[in-house]
């Protein structure tokens, strides 16, 4: 029984990332793709891997407080079911929340109805050494909007590019940016669904709104692969989880947040005042 992450025979990043010409019709919802062991293999793996990101979290944080403006920006989409809650408790739940900047985006406000679609996302983004997490995002703008539309299409048409542009501009000012496309299946969502209206500790998750847009499934699924064919750039691509296992989608997105902080080469950082006279003081206090 491997203790460690061996399990993966391909990296998450490799094997989830979209590539040109992502094929959504046929991609497998309940795969498990690069890894390799089992249920409970990966159960146990999320908790050893959750303390790994816990650690490079602590150092993101930090160097935040030492001036570093760099952050890392996990963005989850999906249709309703897909665990986009449960990654929030079972992933991010392993680091101290003190970093955290968490938003979630439902139907705008009348407040947010007034201003630029990018205008709510831009007061949640999350400052220097923080892990911002984003349950729906500005992509809601080009999924339900586009779905039900709410614009006409040629404004809906114009928001990839500005998109773009913007997550661009994030990353340039220090943001890594890990975005994660969340597809569970027809069935296993209408599974999610009834023990939802079966279990009274699940009434408060039911939302009668979520079968009628169960009725807009091909289009959502239209909606989504255009996001991912316009919006996967070099510089924040699409990464594409299968969720009908909870479990493996949990290790997946573990592992694609881990990633992104080692490629931060964080070190901690020094101390600003002389730790030998520090103790000298100390010692006579
Ligand atoms: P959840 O269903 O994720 O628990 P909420 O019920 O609070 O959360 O809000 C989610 C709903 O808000 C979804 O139906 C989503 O499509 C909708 N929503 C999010 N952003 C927008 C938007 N920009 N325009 C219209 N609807 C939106």
């Amino acid at each position: 029984m491997a203790s460690d992450n061996s399990l993966w025979k391909s990296s998450a990043v490799d094997v989830l990332r979209a590539d040109p010409g992502f094929d959504l019709d046929n991609f497998d919802r309940k795969g498990t793709p690069g890894f390799t062991g089992n249920k409970s293999d990966g159960e146990r793996l999320l908790g050893e891997r959750g303390q790994v990101l816990s650690d490079l979290q602590e150092l993101l944080y930090a160097n935040g407080r030492s001036g570093d403006k760099r952050s890392v920006l996990l963005v989850l989409q999906g249709m309703d079911t897909a665990g986009k809650g449960g990654m929030v408790r079972h992933v991010i739940g392993h680091v101290d929340p003190s970093g955290v900047k968490h938003a979630a985006f439902g139907v705008p406000t009348e407040e947010e109805k007034k201003h630029h679609y990018l205008w709510r996302i831009e007061k949640e983004l999350p400052r220097g050494g923080y892990l911002g997490v984003f349950d729906r995002s500005h992509y809601e703008d080009v999924l339900v909007v586009r779905v039900h539309d709410l614009v006409p299409p040629d404004v809906w048409g114009a928001r990839y590019d500005e998109i773009n542009d913007f997550e661009e501009k994030l990353v340039a000012g220090g943001t890594t940016i890990v975005k994660v496309a969340m597809f569970l299946s027809l069935d296993e969502q209408k599974e999610r669904l009834e023990e939802r209206l079966d279990r009274p500790d699940k009434f408060w998750k039911y939302n009668p709104g979520d079968v009628t847009e169960r009725k807009l499934w091909p289009a959502y699924q239209q909606a989504y692969s255009a996001m991912i064919d316009k919006t996967s750039t070099e510089h924040a691509p699409w990464y594409v989880v299968p969720c009908d296992r909870k479990w493996y989608s949990r290790i997946a997105v573990t592992e694609l947040l881990i990633d992104a902080l080692e490629k931060l080469e964080l070190d901690w950082p020094k101390a600003d005042f002389d730790v030998e006279a520090e103790k000298a003081r100390l010692a006579e206090s």
